[in-house]
C-alpha cells in the first residue's frame, strides 16, 4: 500500500480557506485581496491539480512571504485516512475519510485494464455528503440518516487522493502485457455516500474545478452524476454549460415498487421522473442511464422486466439501463442468480432497450457505499 501523506485536521485549519474549494476566478480574487498579483492563481492550480501537491513548502516558484502567507491562511482539503482497504485483485481501492468536523465518508477508486477498443479506465466513485436523507432500504448510508452537505473542497480532495496515488505508484494490469501503467484518473461518477443533487451548488463547482483547463483538466463527458430522481434538480442541470452524463436511480418500474423502496417516489412520482428525463435528453440531446439495482424476488420478476421496457422503450436510443446485483446490505435482500439476471435482461432487449450488467467488484472490501462506514462505526463502538 503507498503511503501518501495527508495534511490532518487540526485546530489550525478551522478559520484557514480551502483552495480545493475554491475556482480559478475565485482563485484569483482571493490572491488580489491579499495584494497579490492574479496571475499566480493559475500557478497554484497547477500545483494543486497538475503537480498533484499537498504542500506549500513544494510551490517553488511562489516568493517566500507568498508561501508564509498560504502557510497561515489557507489549506489543501484538510482530511484523515482512517482506512484504506485494496480489494484481492487491486482493481478496488477503498479510503474511510474523516474531515475536520469528525464526520466519515466512503470513496472509492475502481480500476479497469483495458479491453478491446476501450482503453484503461481509473475511476473514482466520489460521496457528495455525509450520510443521505433520502433512506433508499437496499442502501447503507441511507439507512444513516442526512449529517451534511460536502463542501466543494471536500468533493475535489476524494478525487486529488487517489490522483496523488496513482501518480505515485501507477496501476499496471496484472496478465495484460504491454498495456501501459495508468497513472492518472479517467473518470468520476458521483456515486459514493449522498444524494448529489441534494447538494447541487457544491456539487457543480467541484465538477467544474476538476473541469478547469488550467488544473485537473477532466472533461465533462468523464463525469457522471448518479441521483435518485430530484425532478426540479434535473431539470436545472439540463441547462448547464457544463454536460456531465447524467445516471438514475430506477429500480422499480412502478410507482408501488418503487415507493416501496424508495420513499422519494412519493414525492417525485415515475411520471414526473420520466418526464423530466425526457425534458433533459431533449435539451442536451444525451442518452440517459437508469440504474436497476436487482433484489432478488422484489424487482427482478419478468413481470417487472416487461413493465421497464414498456416505461423506457418510448425513449428509444437515449435509454440505458444498467442492471446491478444488490451488494447485500442487509438480510432483507439478496442478489438473483446469474440466469435470473440474463432472463431480465433478454426481456429489456426484446423492447429494444439497451442494456448491460455492472460486474461486481469489491465485494471482498465491503463495495456499497456506506458499508465501510457501518463496518468501522461498529467497531468503535464496540472497542
Ligand atoms: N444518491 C445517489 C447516488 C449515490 S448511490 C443515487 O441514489 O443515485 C449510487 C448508486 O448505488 C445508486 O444507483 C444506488 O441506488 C446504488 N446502491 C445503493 N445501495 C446499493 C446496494 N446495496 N447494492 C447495489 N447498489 C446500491
Ligand atoms: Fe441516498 Fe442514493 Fe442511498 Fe438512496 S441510494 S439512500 S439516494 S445514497
Amino acid at each position: 500500500m503507498s503511503v501518501i501523506s495527508i495534511i490532518g485536521p487540526s485546530a489550525n485549519n478551522i478559520n484557514k480557506t480551502d483552495l480545493l474549494g475554491l475556482t480559478l476566478p475565485e482563485m484569483q480574487e482571493w490572491l488580489v485581496e491579499r495584494g497579490e498579483p492574479p496571475f499566480r492563481a493559475k500557478q497554484l492550480y497547477s500545483w494543486l491539480y497538475r503537480h498533484l501537491v499537498t504542500g506549500f513548502s513544494a510551490m517553488t516558484n511562489l516568493p517566500q512571504v507568498l508561501r508564509d502567507r498560504l502557510v497561515q491562511e489557507a489549506s489543501i482539503g484538510p482530511m484523515v485516512v482512517r482506512s484504506e482497504l485494496h480489494s484481492k485483485d487491486d482493481r478496488t481501492r477503498k479510503i474511510l475519510l474523516e474531515l475536520s468536523d469528525g464526520k466519515l465518508i466512503e470513496s472509492v477508486l475502481m480500476l479497469y485494464p483495458p479491453i478491446g477498443e476501450s482503453s484503461a479506465r481509473a475511476t473514482v466513485c466520489v460521496s457528495s455528503q455525509a450520510g443521505c436523507a433520502f433512506g433508499c432500504t437496499f442502501c447503507a448510508t441511507g439507512q444513516m440518516g442526512f449529517d451534511r452537505h460536502l463542501s466543494a473542497g471536500e468533493i475535489v480532495a476524494q478525487v486529488l487522493f487517489f490522483a496523488r496515488e496513482l501518480r505515485t505508484a501507477p496501476w499496471a494490469a496484472e496478465g495484460l502485457p504491454g498495456s501501459a501503467p495508468i497513472d492518472h484518473i479517467t473518470n468520476i461518477v458521483l456515486m459514493g455516500m449522498g444524494e448529489p443533487l441534494h447538494n447541487y451548488d457544491n456539487v457543480l463547482r467541484a465538477l467544474r474545478i476538476l473541469n478547469s483547463p488550467d488544473g485537473f483538466n477532466l472533461g465533462a463527458r468523464h463525469m457522471t452524476v448518479s441521483t435518485v430522481g430530484l425532478v426540479p434538480a434535473i431539470r436545472k442541470l439540463s441547462q448547464e454549460p457544463l454536460q456531465v452524463n447524467l445516471a438514475i436511480s430506477l429500480h422499480a418500474p412502478t410507482d408501488e415498487l418503487r415507493s416501496q423502496t424508495m420513499p422519494v417516489n412519493k414525492k417525485y412520482p415515475l411520471l414526473e421522473l420520466l418526464s423530466a428525463c425526457r425534458d433533459y435528453i431533449d435539451a442536451t440531446g444525451r442518452q440517459v442511464t437508469f440504474e436497476y439495482v436487482l433484489l432478488a424476488g422484489v424487482n427482478d420478476t419478468a413481470q417487472s422486466a416487461h413493465q421497464l421496457g414498456e416505461l423506457l422503450a418510448p425513449l428509444k436510443q437515449f435509454a440505458h439501463v444498467n442492471c446491478i446485483p444488490v451488494n447485500a446490505t442487509s438480510a432483507d435482500y439478496r442478489p438473483p442468480g446469474g440466469e435470473a439476471i440474463r432472463a431480465f435482461r433478454d426481456i429489456l432487449f426484446e423492447h429494444g432497450v439497451s442494456n448491460s450488467v455492472r460486474a461486481e467488484r469489491g465485494d471482498d472490501i465491503a463495495a456499497a457505499c456506506g458499508q465501510l462506514r457501518t463496518r468501522f462505526e461498529r467497531n468503535r463502538n464496540h472497542q
